[in-house]
Formats: C-alpha cells, sequence, structure tokens
C-alpha cells in the first residue's frame, strides 16, 4: 500500500538511510563540490521525518506538501530547492488520494522530477541527480505499461536510479558546483545521483 503512514514510513526511512550515509555522500561531494552534500540531506530529511511526530496530517498531499516546504528551508544549496519542489510537485496528484495506486504514483513521479528539470534545467548527461530521476522514471513507465505492481515498478525504478548514479563517474559535470571543476569533475560518482537513488531505494522498500 501506498497511504500516508506508508509515506511517513518512506520519509523516516530515507532519513536513516541518509544519515547512515552522509559521510560517504560529503567525500563525494568534497570530490566535485563543497563537502555539504551528506549533511544537508541528512539534516533537511531528520527535519521532515520528525513531522510526522508532531503533527497530524489529513492527507498523503498535506503531509508531502509540508515535507516538502522543510526541504526547500533546512536542506539549503542547491539541492535543498530542488528535493523541495520535487516533493511539493509530487504532492499535486495525491490530492485526494487516501491509497496511492501505480497510476497515481506515475503521475506523482512524473510531475516531481518535471519540477526538477524546470527548476534546474538540467540534462541526461550533465552529471546532476537528475541523472538517477531520468533512467528511475523511464523504468517505472515500462514496468507499468506491462502492468506492474506498485511495488514492483518502484523496484525497477530503484534499480535504474542506482545504475544511472554509477553512469555518472565518468562524466564532466554541466550543472551545478561541479561543472566549475570543468573535466577535473570526471571519475567521480555525482553526490546528487547518489541521494536520489537512496529515496528511490527507500521508496521501494517502504511503498508499494
Ligand atoms: P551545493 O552544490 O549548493 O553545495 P548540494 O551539495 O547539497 O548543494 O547538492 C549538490 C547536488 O545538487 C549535485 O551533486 C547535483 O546532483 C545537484 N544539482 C546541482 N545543480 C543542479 C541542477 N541545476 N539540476 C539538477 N541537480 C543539480
Ligand atoms: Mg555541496
Ligand atoms: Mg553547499
Amino acid at each position: 500500500v501506498a497511504d500516508l503512514t506508508a509515506f511517513q514510513s518512506w520519509i523516516a526511512g530515507a532519513a536513516a538511510e541518509l544519515a547512515a550515509a552522509a559521510d560517504h555522500l560529503g567525500e563525494l561531494d568534497r570530490a566535485i563540490g563543497d563537502g555539504d552534500h551528506g549533511t544537508n540531506m541528512a539534516r533537511g530529511f531528520g527535519r521532515s521525518a520528525a513531522l510526522a511526530k508532531e503533527e497530524d496530517f489529513a492527507s498523503i498531499d498535506a503531509y508531502l506538501k509540508k515535507v516538502g516546504m522543510t526541504l526547500v528551508s533546512t536542506v539549503g544549496g542547491a539541492s535543498g530547492p530542488l528535493y523541495g519542489t520535487f516533493f511539493l510537485r509530487f504532492a499535486g496528484p495525491m490530492a485526494a488520494t487516501e491509497d496511492a495506486g501505480v497510476h497515481a504514483f506515475a503521475q506523482s513521479l512524473h510531475a516531481g522530477v518535471d519540477g526538477i528539470v524546470a527548476r534546474g534545467k538540467a540534462e541526461v548527461g550533465d552529471k546532476t541527480m537528475y541523472d538517477a530521476l531520468a533512467p528511475a522514471l523511464e523504468a517505472f513507465d515500462d514496468a507499468n505499461a506491462e502492468g506492474a505492481s506498485l511495488a514492483d515498478c518502484l523496484r525497477a525504478a530503484a534499480d535504474a536510479a542506482a545504475a544511472g548514479r554509477d553512469a555518472t563517474e565518468p562524466l564532466v559535470a554541466r550543472k551545478g558546483r561541479a561543472s566549475y571543476l570543468g573535466e577535473r569533475s570526471a571519475g567521480h560518482v555525482d553526490p546528487g545521483a547518489s541521494s536520489a537513488a537512496i529515496l528511490l531505494e527507500t521508496a521501494a522498500r517502504t511503498l508499494g
């Protein structure tokens, strides 16, 4: 299922995984950025996970909108507004949905990823979080077109995100701080693609 409790488990699981990966994400960002991606994500998702304990939410979309606003105001950097926008836009199609099925989820995933692109203007191959998210979205759609369950669509999406993350290693960054390094950004996995893969892996384990 993907009801309010499941979405809260997703955010709680993401917070735990990102906290556990904070040093690794920081190292990746130290290589091609300013080293703060791990602490940024652990802080933002930690605050977001705390929301469920502080407040009763009436709906999935009210909850995810608050998560989005919390990420915008607490993650900071380039990734805060991007992940914040993802959840704010993701929430939209969930209005009036109490238990999201694969179709509602597909619409939300599209809206969220479109929001990241609208804000960050990244294209595939720019060595950003979008290099994990774009193949994840495609894999989700392909599985959905074959009639797969939400759980199976999310598994396909998480696996594709991990492959997309790995594929950022040889790329030269064309967006964000890493792009300042030019050719020297090649040979390192992108930190944002790594955090995006964590978010999808956690989704596959908590939703569906
Ligand atoms: P900052 O670079 O401001 O310190 P973070 O370290 O938190 O912010 O996030 C860096 C990540 O943000 C990068 O690894 C990349 O994946 C992502 N990113 C940066 N700029 C863009 C963009 N324009 N579109 C998509 N993702 C981006
Ligand atoms: Mg950084
Ligand atoms: Mg920074």
